[in-house]
């Protein structure tokens, strides 16, 4: 989509700390991480969020669902455990309206999340 932050860091056109790519995603680096290890994962394809989810064929899907797997495999996630989080709509604190999951590691986190 034309005017999405992370279509155009999808595509090269704003520059970004890539970790993970294959032809359906992409993970990079959270600019204001909230953790040691903070790593957003993306399809590439747009879909705004969580709720369009039906618009990702199986493949797209299933690399999306991997490529969470495989970072936490990379960045040594697995010992102390990590989240996973997709903010949907604004009053959970969703502010880029492409489908992206967190992925926080390497400190504490607390139950139920803010
Ligand atoms: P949300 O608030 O929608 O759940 O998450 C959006 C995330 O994108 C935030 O954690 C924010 O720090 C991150 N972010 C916003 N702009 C940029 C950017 O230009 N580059 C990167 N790498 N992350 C960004
Ligand atoms: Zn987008």
């Amino acid at each position: 989509m034309e005017d999405c932050l992370f279509c155009k860091i999808a595509n090269g056109e704003i520059g970004s700390d890539i970790v993970y790519e294959n032809e359906k995603v992409i993970a990079f680096k959270d600019i204001s991480p909230k953790a040691p290890v903070h790593i957003l994962v993306i399809p590439k394809k747009h879909i705004s969020s969580i709720m369009e989810i039906g618009r990702l064929n199986s493949e797209e899907l299933s690399e999306l669902m991997k490529a969470i797997s495989n970072i936490a495999i990379q960045f040594e996630l697995l010992t102390d455990g990590f989240r996973v989080v997709t903010n949907t709509g604004e009053g959970a604190g969703q502010t880029v309206d492409h489908l992206h999951f967190h992925i926080l590691g390497k400190r504490q986190f607390g139950w139920p999340p803010g």
